[in-house]
């Protein structure tokens, strides 16, 4: 896919996110389709202006409600894990927040679900989506627990928060040969899991240590 045409939106930081993408080639991300849409895509409209001097360091920042938008490191590693074993047409996000992981997402992958339990986070991004004209992502707002069964199976499926242990009905929405890649665990024991769907069954596989907000049950209506 081609990387989002941005009309003059963001323009301004380009070289500030080129030296982003340089720091997250030094950590390790190879996939030039991940890097294009990393130095491509405008981190500094996803946080409170106050913020946007800070938006291209390698960092989690607050979002409000409580949340923070994820590290670009993770954000790129973890789409680059997606996109291991080929092109994506179906991606399910869980734990939309303010929407910069679902626009990387979109410009990797055919279609988008993103499911989202605070109505005031998901708005926003929806808003912010919408303004850069980005057409092929579905949102809801719902408990991200169950994932999006009507719209399933997926190819891969992103999680955002980091659930005690793995919600079943996740796996059941993949594909064969789809992959899952969650946080799992408490406070700060948590691992970045790789899950794929295989002919037979699942195979597991931790990755590395990571710090994620938790994945918490029902909805929240906040207005915001
Ligand atoms: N990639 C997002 C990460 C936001 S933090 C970003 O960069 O902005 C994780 C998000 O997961 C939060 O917005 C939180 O509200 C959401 N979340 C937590 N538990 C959830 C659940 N059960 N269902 C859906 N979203 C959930």
């Amino acid at each position: 896919m081609t990387p989002l045409q941005l009309q003059g939106i963001g323009m301004t930081s380009q070289r500030t996110r080129d030296r982003l993408v340089g720091r997250l080639i030094e950590q390790g991300i190879k996939n030039p389709d991940v890097l294009a849409v990393m130095a491509d895509t405008p981190r500094h409209i996803f946080v409170d202006e106050a913020l946007s001097h800070r938006a291209y360091e390698d960092t989690s920042l607050p979002i409000g409600f409580g949340q923070t938008i994820s590290r670009p490191y993770i954000v790129a590693k973890m789409t680059e894990l997606l996109l291991k074993t080929g092109p994506l047409e179906s991606v399910l996000e869980i734990g939309t927040g303010c929407g910069y992981q679902t626009l990387v997402l979109s410009q990797v992958a055919k279609r988008i679900h993103s499911v989202e339990r605070i109505e005031g986070l998901q708005k926003k991004a929806r808003q912010r989506l919408s303004l850069l004209r980005v057409n092929n992502v579905r949102f809801k707002h719902a408990d991200g627990n169950w994932g999006w069964p009507e719209e399933g199976p997926f190819d891969a499926i992103l999680s955002a928060a980091a659930p005690e242990t793995i919600p079943k009905e996740l796996t059941l929405q993949l594909n064969i040969g789809g992959r899952l890649i969650i946080p799992v665990g408490i406070g700060d024991d948590q691992q970045l899991t790789l899950v794929t769907r295989t002919e037979d069954g699942f195979k597991k596989e931790i990755l590395e240590a990571v710090k994620f907000v938790p994945m918490l049950s029902g909805t929240k209506a906040i207005k915001g």
